[in-house]
This record gives structure tokens, C-alpha cells and sequence, in this order.
């Protein structure tokens, strides 16, 4: 798709013009070199009309590259600026994982410390005040039988709330028959 006019090729029908008029001539013995000046004068004017519109077409052309150009290159230097503040970021995000991997790891020797130092005692529940102790046979450590014994310790305020939520759920399910 090409807008500008090609002011390259003579159009066809100004050259039958020229045709008829000699012809005319012929006809009726005008001059038709002057006839055919008037019009070559006429079609030079008609061209440069289209010059000049083809030159400010250009014109308007070279200004709007100029503009993506400029456009192009601010564009390129934020998608710069982007991926540098991407790279940080995503460096720092290395280092806080890597951060918190050692602390997971730190965390899982405080509690390795922890079971060590319950394996040797008593613990009691402080509801019922059930007791195990280290000559229990217990599979896990302390504080695993300790959570275990939560869950079925009949004194524990868990155990009301289990109470309440089985009644409600008792509940639920009639209403939505
Ligand atoms: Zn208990």
C-alpha cells in the first residue's frame, strides 16, 4: 500500500488531449502548438501540485519516524531500567529464601533440643494433670504425646469445643434435609 502518487508516469488522457487537439487542428486550422503549450503548461503545473503534496506527505513522514525513533529509544532505556530493578529484586529474594532456609534449619535444631531435653521428664497435662513419663512407652517424643493426649483429654477446652461442633454439624444436616 503505497498513499504517495507516483509523478513519474503521464497519465493517459492528457496524452489523448494532446491527440484531439491536433486533430482539431487539422480540422479547423487553429494553432496547435499553442493549444498543445497551454496544456504540456497546464499538466507541468498539475504535477507539481502533486509534488509538493507528495513532499509534504513526506514531510509529515519523516517527522512521525523521528517521533517512534525518539519514542523507540525512551522505551528501550525504561525496559533497561526494568530488567536492572527485576535483577535486584529477584537477587534479594535469593538472599531471603537462602535467609530462611537457615533459620528453618535453626529452628529444627531448637526443637530437636527441646525434645532432647523433655525425653528425661515428667510432663503433665495441666487440665487432668495425666502423666508421662520417660519410662513410657510413648513412639514419639514428649511433646507429640502430649499434643496426642490434647486431642482425647476429656478436661481440655478443645474437647467442649469438639462436643459443640459435632452437635452443631448434627444440626446442619437436618436443616438441610
Ligand atoms: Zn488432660
Amino acid at each position: 500500500m503505497n498513499e504517495y502518487v507516483s509523478v513519474q508516469q503521464p497519465d493517459k488522457q492528457t496524452f489523448r488531449q494532446f491527440l484531439d487537439i491536433i486533430k482539431d487542428e487539422e480540422v479547423s486550422g487553429k494553432c496547435s502548438k499553442c493549444a498543445f503549450v497551454d496544456a504540456a503548461e497546464k499538466e507541468v503545473d498539475r504535477l507539481r501540485q502533486l509534488v509538493a503534496e507528495d513532499e509534504a506527505r513526506l514531510n509529515h513522514a519523516e517527522k512521525e519516524v523521528d517521533r517512534l525513533t525518539a519514542l523507540y529509544e525512551s522505551t528501550k532505556k525504561e525496559l533497561f531500567t526494568q530488567a536492572k530493578a527485576r535483577d535486584k529484586l529477584e537477587s534479594e529474594l535469593a538472599a531471603e529464601r537462602e535467609r530462611v532456609r537457615e533459620l528453618e534449619e535453626e529452628c529444627k535444631k531448637y526443637q530437636q533440643w527441646v525434645d532432647d531435653c523433655q525425653a528425661d521428664m515428667y510432663i503433665n497435662c495441666v487440665y487432668c494433670g495425666h502423666r508421662y513419663g520417660p519410662d513410657d512407652e510413648v513412639p514419639a517424643t514428649m511433646a507429640d504425646a502430649l499434643k496426642e493426649h490434647i486431642e482425647q483429654c476429656p478436661k481440655h477446652p478443645m474437647s467442649k469445643l469438639k462436643a459443640e461442633n459435632a452437635t452443631l454439624r448434627e444440626r446442619l444436616k437436618a436443616v438441610e434435609k
